[in-house]
């Protein structure tokens, strides 16, 4: 379900830090002209149906566009098939739930490479999220697929192989976390708006313009690890770390993109609210 929406909108990965958790986060978030929220089931999905319907109703009443953050367990290209057939279930429960509360996506670390090649691993990838697609296809449900950029070279989810997996896989499109492309490799880093003009074109010559509309995009400040790849801690906006929010900003208001920015600074969402001001500044 592509969404509508006027301009770029804000939240916070999960219930705000310093507001009430549940519905009521809802309420609090839209007085901060925050209107996204990521909720997270990342180390289980255990929210009831009652809970996640409560959180519809609130997300609506308040103007929030919900995504749901799957669990890190989830390794759809594992070397055990009771493994892949756990994860794919695990995203499924993902997708049911995130649908009950109204969300229109759900962002998933797709796997490890493990033992296996590249290209094996993007078979069985492909393989297991056609599965997925099948099963919520049979269930009716409408919630959109994001496997995420990853941030370490031992986990599938290059942009590459997902830029690839959605052109095999229409029906999915990709989640991209600044963060982790710029902590993935040494080559990686991005310097500044050059680099960010060159993801932001790649995504979309592959992805389409219609895609494009309500791209979820995770953002942080990430300090890398002494390896080169993955990250040792996230920073609030401004520690230095990079990369840096504001060239993106610019790109994102200049071409019009409407994506969802969700923040997963240490400071959530104080960081969306900064987002959002760097981002209207250069809106007016
Ligand atoms: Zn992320």
């Amino acid at each position: 379900m592509p969404l509508e929406l006027k301009q770029s909108i804000f939240g916070p990965a999960g219930f705000p830090l310093e507001g009430p958790s549940g519905p009521k986060a809802m309420n609090f978030l839209a007085s901060k002209g925050l209107f996204a929220m990521e909720y997270q089931a990342v180390r289980s999905v255990r929210v009831s149906k009652k809970v996640a319907k409560e959180l519809k109703v609130a997300a609506e009443e308040n103007g929030i566009t919900l995504s749901i953050h799957g669990p890190y367990a989830i390794n759809l290209s594992s070397e055990q098939k009771s493994k892949i057939r756990a994860s794919k279930s695990r995203l499924l429960k993902a997708a049911t739930v995130g649908s009950l509360m109204g969300a229109f996506h759900v962002t998933f670390h797709p796997g490890y490479y493990g033992r296996r090649t590249k290209e094996e691993t993007f078979e069985i990838q492909l393989t297991s999220l056609k599965d997925v697609l099948e099963k919520l296809d049979q269930k009716g449900l409408k919630i959109e697929l994001g496997p995420e950029t990853t941030g370490k070279d031992s986990q599938f989810g290059s942009l590459d192989e997902l830029l690839e997996l959605s052109s095999k896989l229409p029906e999915i499109t990709i989640t991209v976390d600044f963060a982790h492309i710029h902590i993935r490799e040494e080559k990686s880093r991005i310097k500044g708006e050059d680099d960010y003009r060159k993801l932001l074109d790649k995504i979309e010559k592959n992805l389409g313009k219609e895609k494009m509309d309500g791209l979820l995009v995770h953002f942080t400040e990430v300090e890398p690890t002494s390896k080169g790849s993955g990250e040792k801690k996230h920073h609030p906006l401004g520690s230095g770390y990079g990369p840096d929010f504001k060239p993106l900003a610019k790109i994102i208001a200049e071409n019009g993109y409407k994506f969802v920015i969700i923040s997963e600074s240490p400071i959530l969402e104080k960081d969306s609210v900064k987002m959002k001001e760097i981002y209207s500044n250069f809106l007016k």
